[in-house]
């Protein structure tokens, strides 16, 4: 197995990964809460610990990977009270959606995928050996807190100190609520649809209990590597681990990963400025890959900002791959020697340079300038002369991009049909009618039947201001997307 090393929030630094089964990786990621369509910053996280997992699965690893549905909170019951249908109702269409989404950018299903309310025996088990060890405390309004002085390493996630976490007034512990920086472990509540009998009254569980109760569940008492957006360590990954260990008398997760922050033209994306991408929206425009490729093009723990530009330079980049695997497929179709050859053509220096940046905090941006380079030196191949030799290669080539891309779930479709859909989306996104394109190429043609040279490079130089770029070929000729390299 290769060595991974790995930023991890808990000793803010890099790591070498040694997963407690050896053989065995165990992940946790914070899944959304679902009272509302899911937009591309939900989609940061997903696609990020994707690649994680296949890339960990690529060298060998067996993964268990839990994401959850947070389906009970304040959000999801005053939404679905708006609408008049019920928690569970709401709950069903918003995870049907995102599954949809999920499909769409191409993110596998977690291998669990727990609801917070199937769980919650198990989040009531937890609090109980919170009560028995002394961490948690039932008030006389029926709530139930976690008791943050009695863990002395509390905040060293955050690196957060108690003192610090004062406010300095009193006034805020309502109740028999001992201290102002207790949480609720469990609220008294009766709503219809989203609460619960527990020995302390009929309730709903505190948001930070309900993932340690699902990690526990699905994972154990200890695992390997618990991830989520940066955003949720504190207060919420703080918690958890408090409540996990306090509860468990061990280790909780060994490393914490975090993904970065994402804002649209530098902006922080809210649904109130009127800046929020919704992932259905962005999939009508392009496929799931230009998401993909748009956000591994950024290391996950980078913040990243995303532009009108930045989607385009990503479905013209995509294009370029498509076109490029398009070709090499032809180049390769006149391999005629036997099979057990191709082995040996592998271009092994592009493999190891993709493990030596994922080997490296999973650093899809160096990796996919590594397979940049590869491609251009492929689409050399298209001005060789065709010999087997050549046919060897190409197929080799396409080989290997279809393997590391398959780790960054990319490129794993038929070219063509692809290429088609892809250059009708971007020429749409540009304003460009496809007919007008094809009109012109067919008066070139035209042009050029007459001999009319002058005529033809006039309607070429016409396409080209468009931002359309032709190829000649024996077989007529075709257009794509005029796309100057910004590396
Ligand atoms: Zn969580």
């Amino acid at each position: 197995m290769r060595e991974i090393q790995l930023y991890n929030t808990l000793s803010g630094k890099k790591e070498k990964f040694e997963p407690l089964d050896p053989s065995h990786v165990k992940l946790y990621a914070c899944g959304v809460t679902v009272y509302d369509d899911c937009h591309i910053g939900h989609a940061m996280q997903a696609i990020y610990f994707d690649v994680i997992r296949s890339y960990l699965e690529y060298i060998g690893y067996k993964v268990t990977y839990v994401r959850n549905y947070t389906d009970v909170d304040d959000k999801i019951i005053k939404r679905s009270q708006d609408r008049g249908i019920t928690p569970k109702a709401l709950v069903d269409e918003i995870i049907a959606s995102s599954e949809r989404d999920m499909q769409g950018l191409g993110v596998r299903p977690a291998t669990h995928e727990p609801r917070v309310s199937e769980s919650i025996p198990e989040i009531i088990d937890i609090i109980k050996d919170l009560e028995k060890n002394g961490y948690a405390y039932s008030t006389s309004e029926g709530d139930v807190y976690y008791r943050v002085r009695k863990k002395a390493d509390y905040g060293k996630l955050s690196n957060r100190k108690t003192e610090e976490l004062q406010s300095g007034t009193r006034d805020l512990v309502k109740g028999d609520k001992e201290d102002e920086l207790d949480f609720a472990l469990w609220k008294k509540d009766d709503v219809e649809g989203a609460s619960w009998d527990s020995p302390w009254g009929r309730g709903r569980p505190g948001w930070h209990i309900e993932c340690s109760a699902m990690a526990k569940m699905y994972l154990g008492k200890s695992f390997d590597i618990h991830g989520g957006g940066r955003d949720l360590v504190f207060p919420h990954h703080e918690n958890e681990i408090a409540q996990s260990e306090a509860a468990n008398s061990c280790a909780y997760s060994t490393y914490w990963m975090h993904s970065g922050l994402l804002t649209i033209n530098k902006t922080k994306m809210s649904k109130s400025l009127g800046n929020q991408i919704l992932t259905s929206k962005f999939l009508q425009r392009f496929p799931g890959e230009v998401l993909r490729l748009a956000y591994l093009q950024n290391h996950y723990t980078s913040n990243v900002d995303f532009s009108e530009q930045v989607f385009r330079s990503a479905a013209q980049r995509l294009l370029y791959f498509y076109e490029t695997m398009r070709e090499l497929d032809i180049i390769a179709q006149a391999v005629t020697g036997p099979v057990a050859l191709l082995s040996d053509h592998k271009p092994k220096d592009l493999i190891e340079a993709f493990h030596r940046e994922m080997t490296n905090d999973f650093g899809t941006v160096g990796a996919l300038r590594d397979i940049l380079i590869a491609f251009r030196k492929a689409n050399e191949l298209r001005k060789g002369k065709k010999s087997p030799a050549q046919a060897h290669t190409a197929q080799a080539y396409t080989e290997v991009f279809r393997e590391l891309f398959g780790v960054f779930g990319m490129l794993q479709a038929a070219p063509e049909s692809f290429i088609q859909s892809l250059k009708s989306k971007i020429v749409s996104d540009l304003g460009i009618e496809e007919s007008k394109i094809e009109s012109l190429i067919a008066d070139r043609k035209a042009a050029r039947d007459a001999k009319d040279w002058a005529r033809g490079d006039e309607l070429r130089k016409e396409l080209t201001e468009m931002g359309i770029e032709l190829m000649d070929g024996p077989e007529g000729t075709r257009w794509t997307i005029l796309w100057k390299e910004e590396v």
